[in-house]
């Protein structure tokens, strides 16, 4: 392996493993935050670029909250929601087989035919209480 080449790709294999490991959005300075305190040598700017060539490959979700602020957390690729811990911040993948139910009163009441959807749930996780 030449040093160029794993100049270039430990950088990217520590944020994966990052992700990996947090079950919550963390933004890119959090990331950047958390590689220093390991002593783990990554820029801010290869953090951004290592998330969005994430983002663009469909590994990980981009949160933006009601402040602007962009967060990511690693994602299967299948359709799901989160249901995030507003104590700890931990999420939850869950379907959403009950909007089903959802759209068909939506079309028999409403005469409106649902597309899509985006949501979010915010509660408390089972350590939280
Ligand atoms: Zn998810
Ligand atoms: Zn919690
Ligand atoms: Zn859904």
């Amino acid at each position: 392996m030449s040093m160029r080449a794993e100049y270039v790709t430990r950088p990217r294999e520590e944020i994966a493993n990052l992700l990996r490991r947090e079950r919550r959005f963390v933004s890119a300075a959090d990331i950047h935050a958390k590689l220093k305190r390991a002593r783990a040598r990554v820029a801010l700017s290869t953090v951004y670029r290592t998330l969005e060539h994430l983002r663009a490959k469909g590994d990980i979700t981009e949160r933006i909250d009601s402040a602007g602020d962009a967060s990511y957390m690693l994602c299967e690729p299948r359709h799901h929601h989160h249901a995030i811990c507003s104590k700890c911040g931990k999420v939850e993948d869950v379907d959403c087989t009950a909007i089903e139910l959802f759209a068909k009163s939506l079309r028999t009441l409403h005469g409106f035919t649902l597309d899509g959807h985006a949501m979010e749930f915010v509660g408390r996780c089972r350590s939280c209480g």
